[in-house]
């Protein structure tokens, strides 16, 4: 018992003014922090609507590219998925056949070209190991969706449209 009247601390109970006992500090004080936040710029942004500048160095979704011509650049050369640490890009490579030359810029092409989105970590090393300048990694932001099979971007999806053949 002696031991534990040694530790007690002696609390200052001096009595509230008038304005503590009202509360109007502790509220004009929260009330100023209110008005703060209102005037202050605001760190959110209203996306999709409003987009925010991304750094330099962003690297969002890929596109497939074209050549000059129109032709697709990409020659299935595998590169790209063998530096591919996800393992997210498979492909299917096949030969041009005569009367193609307007649409592939050499014999092979990749006739299947699919990369899981959900396992690209928008590393890059696709961009930095296709010797076509084919794969690029743009600005746009990868937009959600419902489910998984969405994910899955089809060479459809990736390749950039022909100039030679829009309006
Ligand atoms: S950005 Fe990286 S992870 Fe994504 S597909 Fe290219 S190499 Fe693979
Ligand atoms: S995108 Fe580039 S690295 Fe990948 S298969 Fe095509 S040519 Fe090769």
């Amino acid at each position: 018992m002696e031991k534990l009247t040694n530790r007690s601390v002696q609390v200052n109970r001096s009595p509230m003014t008038i304005g503590e006992r009202a509360y109007l500090p502790s509220i004009l004080k929260g009330l100023g922090i209110t008005l703060g936040h209102i005037v202050k710029k605001k760190a959110t942004v209203s996306y999709p609507e409003q987009k925010r500048p991304f750094s330099p160095v962003f690297r969002g979704l890929h596109i497939l590219n074209r050549d000059e011509e129109g032709k697709e650049r990409c020659t299935a050369c595998g590169l790209c998925a063998l530096a591919c640490p996800a393992e997210a890009i498979t492909m299917e490579a096949a030969e041009r056949k005569a009367g193609e030359e307007n649409l592939y810029r050499e014999e092979k092409y990749a006739a299947k070209y699919e990369i899981n989105m959900l396992r690209c970590i928008f590393c890059g090393n696709c961009e930095e190991a296709c010797p076509k300048d084919a794969v690029y990694l743009t600005e746009t932001v990868m937009p959600a969706n419902y489910n998984r099979q969405s994910f899955i971007y089809k060479k459809e999806d990736l390749l950039i449209p022909n100039p030679k053949q829009q309006g």
